[in-house]
């Protein structure tokens, strides 16, 4: 099962990602985790990318296909992948498309793309935060962690992501909207797109993404 989770900053695509990997045993590999594991190793990619993350900018197509492409391609995704903030251009769609047609395992079997209003992502950005060991996601209004500040997963300690402060969330909103709503467009002519609601709780819209990938 290939499949690619779309969607703005905040509607979820990690949460859901969570589950989707659990349901369907893929890997799931967000190009957001990948580049912040580079920054946080201070590889030379990372230290490239960090300029562009704190501004809320995408990094450039060549640092990332590199990484993503290289996942893809391996023997770990032999039977499928999850795909989670990639592609993000129309560049990165074309390219993504050229590694599949030269795998075995074919094309896209389903994109989903998450939709949330911008009011509800600054929302829920300003209360999101992660675990530094597992990177499970919490959200402090409505899916807090049972001790303030620890995760209950695996007991390391919440943080903040450096790029949900408002200003830079308005920034990948704006960036959202003009380079990868786009896709939407790219992928209707594919007949594998399908646009769930991306409000409610993590229930809710995970059930929505199975009957949207059950074909209900
Ligand atoms: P995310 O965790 O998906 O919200 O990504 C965090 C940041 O990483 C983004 O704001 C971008 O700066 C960068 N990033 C993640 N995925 C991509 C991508 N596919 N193309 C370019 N930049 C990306």
């Amino acid at each position: 099962m290939r499949i690619v989770l779309l969607g703005p900053p905040g509607c979820g695509k990690g949460t859901q990602s969570e589950k989707l990997q659990q349901d369907f045993s893929i890997p799931h590999i967000s190009s957001g985790d990948l580049l912040r594991e580079a920054v946080a190793s201070k590889t030379q990619l990372g230290m490239k990318a960090k300029t562009y993350m704190d501004e809320g900018r995408l990094v450039p197509d060549a640092l990332v296909l590199d990484l993503i492409k290289e996942r893809v391609s391996s023997d770990e995704c032999e039977r499928g992948f999850l795909l989670d903030g990639f592609p993000r251009t129309v560049e990165q769609a074309e390219a993504l498309d050229q590694v599949l047609e030269a795998s075995e395992g074919g094309a896209l079997d389903h994109v989903i793309a998450m939709e949330v209003p911008d009011e509800v992502v600054v929302e829920r950005l300003g209360a999101r935060r992660s675990c530094s060991g597992c990177g499970h996601i919490y959200n402090l209004r409505f899916n807090p962690p049972s001790v303030e500040g620890i995760c209950d997963e695996c007991g390391a300690s919440l943080v903040l992501r450096d790029d949900d402060n408002e200003e830079t969330i308005r920034a990948r909103l704006a960036v959202y909207a003009r380079e990868t709503k786009p896709l939407i467009g790219f992928y209707s002519h594919t007949g594998v797109l399908r646009s769930v609601d991306g409000s409610g709780d993590a229930d809710t819209v995970g059930k929505r993404i199975s009957a949207a990938i059950n074909g209900a």
